[in-house]
């Protein structure tokens, strides 16, 4: 957790976009300095606007309680990727109880006081290939082994075909894990192996997020959740259109030049670089559905067709763009953000998550927000 900016910071930050744009939803988050998120409210609420507690599920709250971290196909606790202070990219398992009650028990210590109105889900998920082949081939945790037995799933067949990726085994070479097509946020492979596998860890994290939902529904409190891109989420266990059941609106990542964790160009990079021994971009265009896939920034037209086929999710998207700009990993311009809004709002979308944090957002950004999003009288 990084040392909080002061109140008075976030009041000159907020206080012009809170007077100048059409703002519905602030989330914020994390510290533990109740009284700043305290103050914050109290000037939201003179605007109409509702604040959300930014909250780490499966990841981070090993800061502040026991965790049971993910084990890959290997039998090793899956590395994490370190991006910035507070921000570890550690994974925990959603099959490990514990993991639940650690998260809610921090909400019951340190917020449950605060009058937030609502709350807003982050790291619900396995990890992605950032965090290696690991972090895909995973988890073996005890609990899981249990699991997938449960669940009718050969393990044994499993940890052969994974072998096979990281032994690069030729019949792996033509396209990541075998993937013959790509529709709908859903993948088919050559084995239908990793199609059952995938498909067990959605419904996990699923599982997972049922009662932490309910718990915070029961206490009055609104849910929103951030996913992935549906291409990157369905890697990591989010199937978004079961999620949304949980939810009251959705903010999928659509990150187009964030070469980071979540970056839509990064994670795409990642899946080639983990799973071929050559990772040539070109192999994703003989894939069906993923023709468009790739690019820096990453193709618009595939950023709305993958939008588009949210568009049947019973919640309200508010896809999150960059409007931050950190060197050399997020080089937004106010050109870029005014291309991928006008885009966007093309789709069947309910707003915008001027993403990932309005601390790292520079003037010209936040004034070519202000302009594309400002109050209409
Ligand atoms: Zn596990």
């Amino acid at each position: 957790m990084e040392e909080p900016p002061s109140y008075e910071r976030l009041r000159s930050l907020l206080e012009p976009l809170l007077c100048n744009m059409n703002v519905e939803k602030l989330i914020m988050g994390w510290s533990t300095k109740v009284e700043l998120y305290q103050n914050v409210i109290r000037l939201a609420k003179r605007y109409g606007v509702e604040v959300y507690l930014w909250l780490p599920v499966l990841s981070e709250t090993g800061l502040l309680k026991p965790i049971g971290r993910l084990i890959d196909d290997e039998g090793n606790e899956v590395q994490t990727f370190g991006l910035k202070n507070g921000e570890n990219f550690e994974f925990y398992c959603p099959n490990q109880k514990r993991n639940a009650a650690g998260f809610l028990d921090i909400y019951d210590e340190i917020f449950s006081d605060i009058p937030f109105d609502g709350v807003f889900l982050d790291k619900i998920r396995y990890c992605s290939f950032s965090n290696g082949k690991s972090g895909v081939f995973s988890c073996f945790c005890p609990e899981c082994q249990k699991a997938y037995a449960a669940a009718g799933i050969s393990q044994e067949e499993l940890l052969v075909q994974m072998k096979r990726v990281r032994a690069g085994d030729g019949d792996y070479q033509g396209s990541p894990l075998g993937i013959k097509s790509y529709q709908a946020g859903k993948y088919r492979f050559a084995n239908p192996i990793w199609e059952e596998f995938f498909a067990y860890k959605q419904r996990c994290v699923y599982e997972f997020l049922k009662p932490i939902s309910k718990t915070f529904r029961d206490k009055g409190l609104k849910i929103g959740m951030d996913t992935f891109s549906p291409f990157t989420a369905y890697f990591a266990g989010q199937d978004i259109a079961a999620l949304s059941e949980l939810a009251d609106f959705i903010k999928p990542m659509m990150y187009r030049l964030t070469g980071a964790p979540a970056g839509m160009p990064w994670e795409c990079e990642r899946l080639l670089r983990e799973t071929l021994t050559k990772p040539f971009p070109e192999v994703l265009s003989r894939i069906p559905g993923m023709e468009n896939a790739g690019g820096m920034p990453f193709d618009l037209e595939f950023v709305k067709s993958e939008i588009e086929q949210l568009s049947a999710v019973g919640v309200p998207l508010y896809p999150g763009i960059e409007i931050n700009r950190i060197e050399p990993i997020a080089r937004t311009t106010p050109e870029y953000i005014r291309e991928t809004v006008n885009a966007l709002s093309q789709t069947a979308i309910q707003g915008f998550t001027l993403s990932w944090d309005l601390m790292s957002a520079p003037p010209d950004n936040l004034e070519e927000a202000a302009r594309l999003f400002g109050r209409r009288e």
